[in-house]
């Protein structure tokens, strides 16, 4: 039984190296392969030869990564077959353990090697940088605090997902509550939200235990690694070489001097329209007019074939790229039981084209959905002639860029699904939205700088930080009688727990996307022209000169965010 909408997929280049008929899910068939390869490391005395072992280990890397996304999305669209949960698990659990260590292996014997010298130096830059600084990382005193740390994370998701309340007579998910938060009736909105944060903070002791031994760990972890805190740290294991924790402060106050300012009009506005003296958190979600919610289109069928016609009159490659997910049944888009929740888009490596799944249902969030995955298709489609598997995926900072860049550009021809003013309602929830995101990763992002840079803090001084953070960045939202629940607001935001500073790298992205967009406005075909550019270079280039491709300037300073913002809302004036 095929479980995949797909099926057989050639893959973009014959292998030369990998044996047709190999199974991939078999690991005594591939320990051999990364025998061969060891050995020859040390016989490939000229550069030729140590890039052909190079890219041999590039197509190895490429097939078991295939391999492993084919079983993932197998069991993601089928949930409810036993036979890709098998086929998953197995490959999990018999596979990956083995594969880390002779993957890791082979770095060292990179690192060693002495042809790595003789390498074009442009070429391998990133690549060269990003496995010296792994190796140099490693130290094997911290596989068991990583494991430890793991564990603490599963703790986590499983208190927060064990989290129900009981809602007039039933039983709810708090995701389920969330949607109640769109309800007119504002007393059935406090409600549900009153419900909602009681029910946490029941859970508030357990949530600080676990940060405060994920805190002590990742401590003991860099400073088994050489460094003073968790944050040099994580920078450093984070490959960030090109932007540095002084930045990210500059970051978070340029957020607070240009963004906040359009924040609190926002609210202000949305306070007036509900004829709101305070805005209260139950306050935030609710359409401002009490308008019913969009309805984009009526079937996924009907989602696709508009969402095409979107891009064709964006530009007719990026057409084309699209019509190509379609044609080679690349797309598992509709809501149906036995798939598991969400959306992501994946890349089946070795044939080197993208895989987008989402459960569309027929509101305005799954076109924004459709339109942010129909971007990372196109930057692993653009990405599809480079040899180096590596090189075919770049860091979170720009792939972010790749994907939130077409919500904005693809939301200029909204009107393929809606009338125009319907449109203008999509745009304005779509950049009201990104303004808003802004101060919450400010609060994520400059809450762990302080977490991890205070590592003998109290749970007093703890909390004393976080609203601090709250206080810049929280806006007018009046939540009086509800202290405790704004206090302790950090505990449902999973990246802190399982993500450290990961936040921040959206937040960096959706400035390019911003940039992107400002740019389209004053050019569209220059716009267009250097984002198309700038995907075909993957990773193979640092995040500097990624962005400088895509015409946007690698900085998070009040300098690049003024004018954008100042963009942002002279375009929601007009809506
Ligand atoms: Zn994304």
């Amino acid at each position: 039984m095929n479980l995949l909408p797909f099926g057989k997929l050639p893959p973009a280049k014959p292998r030369s190296f990998v044996p047709e008929t190999i199974d991939l899910g078999d690991w005594p068939q591939i320990a051999p392969l990364f025998d061969q390869l060891e050995a020859r490391a040390a016989q490939a005395t000229g550069a030729a030869a140590f890039e052909k072992w190079l890219l041999d280990w590039s197509e190895l890397s490429a097939a078991l990564d295939e391999e492993s996304s084919r079983r993932n999305i197998a069991m993601t669209c089928h949930t409810d077959n036993d036979e890709a949960e098998k086929a998953y698990l197995h490959f999990v659990e018999n596979v990956e353990p083995q594969l880390k260590p002779r993957q890791f292996a082979l770095e060292k014997l990179y690192v060693s090697h002495p042809q790595r010298k003789n390498l074009p130096k442009s070429r391998y830059q990133v690549f060269d940088r990003d496995v010296a600084n792994h190796v140099e990382l490693f130290r094997p005193e911290n596989v068991a605090l990583e494991t430890e740390e793991a564990k603490l994370g599963q703790q986590y998701q499983k208190l927060i997902g064990a989290q129900t309340v009981k809602f007039r007579g039933e039983e709810k998910t708090l995701v389920q509550m969330g949607r109640l938060l769109e309800e007119p009736d504002r007393a059935l909105r406090e409600e549900a939200w009153t419900l909602v944060a009681n029910r946490r903070l029941q859970d508030a002791d357990k949530c600080e235990e676990i940060m405060e031994a994920l805190i002590k760990l990742r401590h003991q972890i860099a400073v088994n690694a050489g460094f003073e805190n968790y944050l040099e740290y994580i920078f450093r294991q984070k490959g960030r070489f090109d932007y540095t924790p002084a930045d990210c402060v500059k970051f978070h106050d340029a957020i607070e001097s240009e963004i906040m300012p359009a924040v609190r009009e926002i609210q202000n506005e949305r306070g007036q329209k509900l004829g709101l003296e305070k805005l209260r958190p139950w306050d935030l979600a609710v359409d401002p007019l009490n308008r019913a919610p969009l309805k984009p289109f009526a079937n996924v069928e009907e989602m696709v074939s508009r969402t095409q016609k979107i891009f064709n009159s964006l530009d007719a490659e990026l057409a084309t790229d699209f019509k190509e997910l379609h044609d080679k049944k690349l797309l598992d888009l509709d809501n149906r039981k036995g798939k598991a929740p969400g959306g992501y888009q994946s890349t089946l490596s070795e044939a080197r084209v993208p895989f987008i799944f989402m459960n569309a249902v027929g509101v305005q969030r799954d076109v924004e959905t459709i339109l942010h995955e129909a971007g990372h298709a196109f930057h692993a489609q653009a990405t599809r002639d480079e040899d180096l598997y590596p090189y075919r995926s770049a860091p979170i900072e720009f792939c972010e860029v790749a994907s939130m860049a077409m919500e904005l550009l693809g939301n200029e021809f909204l009107e393929e699904f809606y009338t125009t003013n319907e449109a203008n309602r999509a745009r304005k929830t779509h950049l009201e939205g990104i303004i808003g995101f802004f101060p919450w990763m400010a609060v994520v992002d400059g809450f762990q700088h302080w977490l991890y840079t205070h590592p003998g803090h109290t749970r007093a001084e703890r909390k004393a930080a976080y609203l601090k953070l709250m206080d810049r960045f929280g806006g007018e939202v009046d939540y009086s009688s509800f202290e405790e629940a704004r206090a302790h607001s950090w505990h449902r935001q999973l990246h802190i727990f399982l993500y450290p500073f990961y936040y921040v790298e959206y937040g960096i992205a959706q400035l390019g996307a911003l940039q992107v967009w400002a740019n389209s406005k004053a050019n569209h075909a220059q716009a267009l022209g250097d984002y198309k550019m700038s995907l075909t270079l993957g990773g193979s280039r640092p995040l500097p000169e990624l962005f400088a491709a895509a015409g946007c300037p690698f900085d998070f300073s009040a300098k690049t965010i003024a004018p954008l913002i100042q963009l942002a809302r002279t375009e929601l004036k007009k809506l």
